[in-house]
């Protein structure tokens, strides 16, 4: 039996692993599962799941977990803190380590379980634009095996040769083509996207993803942190990678090699296929996706992104091309603004002012370790949140 260890088995990465491992009670155990603060669905996910251990990462949301899997006569064992969802990313029943959890939140587990050599499935972002090299050290070091499950970057994964190792460019790859759905405003103006609420900015054509990371896809802010976990997860330069527009969501990335071959990836837009291509990889197992009927789906459209309305990704792409803490700080100045939406205190179109103001200040420093990365994000935070005062885009105080 393979041990799996869910970190972020709340949301929907980890809801979606738990669906793709009940296909396959006789290859896969959940041996622990980890969440921040939702007791009452990481209660029904243990008495469901039957994991060794569950962590809350909030004490108080601990206590309410232990107290309601106690009532429901539950033997899963309940731990709290950030150091008790590290030891999870460590603990030797986990073979596979799913690094669900997102934000700056996730990046210590998810250095943990590469740095003890798990297969580490890999879908907090973060980790990777904050702290991509010390990552791939970890990950060295460790001897993990990294696979992406972004669906992005788990495409061009499953395009490259078998023997890529992580950070790495692939012999003959010319270029990687990054899909973009273009979000729920692709056809809107500029002067509606000014107003839009973050109802509309929520409401993904395509995918069904948390807040933020919706957010984001609206802003192509996504699309810009993509860019920069490619070009650490491939080896790559920023301007090896090219974005492009997919509203279908069907391709969902590609790589072009210099004979001219391009591969790609296609499926339903649907998070079990790279869930399930990561945990059997390099076999594959059921993963209960529609499979693709491409003679009812037609056509597939592919245009360029429209970087005046979009310009959240050029702003990535300069902190890509700047390296160091640039990308930390971006990621939080990001954070802070999107947040600053979804509370209702900053327009959708000051999204990406706010953020370039941000960067302004961002200060060119190496990524030494963690302890820099977390002061970055730390002091990118304050930044923001003094941008988002100055500009009177915060209405009310308690801005997180
Ligand atoms: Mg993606």
């Amino acid at each position: 039996m393979i041990g799996v260890a869910i970190l972020g088995a709340t949301g929907s990465v980890g809801r979606n692993t738990l669906d793709v491992l009940e296909r396959h009670p006789d290859t896969y155990r959940v041996v622990s599962l980890a969440a921040r603060s939702d007791a009452r669905r990481l209660a029904e996910l243990c008495l469901r799941h039957r994991p060794d251990v569950a962590v809350m990462e909030q004490p108080d949301a601990a206590a309410e977990l232990e107290r309601r899997l106690r009532e429901a006569g539950s033997a899963t064992r309940v731990a709290s803190g950030a150091g008790a969802i590290e030891a999870l990313a460590r603990d030797a029943a986990a073979d596979v380590v799913m690094a669900a959890i997102s934000g700056a939140a996730g990046l210590r587990s998810t250095l943990a379980a590469a740095a003890a050599g798990k297969r580490l499935l890999l879908a907090n972002k973060e980790s990777v634009v904050m702290a991509g090299e010390l990552l791939l050290a970890a990950v060295r070091a460790g001897g993990a095996t990294l696979i992406p499950i972004d669906s992005e970057h788990n495409a061009i994964f499953q395009c490259l040769p078998p023997d890529v190792r992580a950070g790495e460019r692939p012999a003959g790859v010319r270029r990687l083509l990054l899909t973009a759905s273009g979000g729920p405003f692709l056809g809107w103006t500029a002067a509606a996207m000014a107003r839009a609420t973050p109802e509309q900015a929520c409401a993904h054509p395509r995918w069904s993803m948390g807040r933020k990371i919706s957010v984001d896809s609206a802003t192509l802010m996504n699309k810009g942190l993509e860019l920069i976990e490619a070009t650490v997860l491939f080896g790559v330069e920023p301007r090896d990678i090219s974005v492009v527009v997919h509203p279908q969501s069907i391709v969902h990335s590609l790589v072009e090699y210099v004979d001219g071959s391009t591969l790609a990836q296609l499926s339903a837009p649907d998070m079990r296929t790279p869930i399930a291509q990561g945990l059997a990889w390099p076999g594959r197992i059921a993963a209960g996706v529609e499979f693709l009927d491409l003679a009812r789906i037609g056509s597939l459209e592919f245009t360029a992104p429209d970087r005046a309305r979009f310009p959240c990704l050029g702003l990535a792409e300069a902190a890509a091309r700047s390296g160091g803490t640039a990308c930390a700080w971006l990621n939080a100045a990001d954070e802070v603004a999107v947040q600053a939406f979804l509370d209702k205190q900053l327009n959708f179109g000051d999204i990406p002012g706010v953020i370039e103001r941000v960067m302004n200040d961002a200060p060119g420093v190496a990524l030494k370790d963690l302890d820099a990365v977390l002061a970055t994000d730390a002091q990118a935070r304050a930044r923001a949140r003094a941008v988002l005062a100055e500009s009177g885009g915060v209405a009310r105080s308690g801005l997180a």
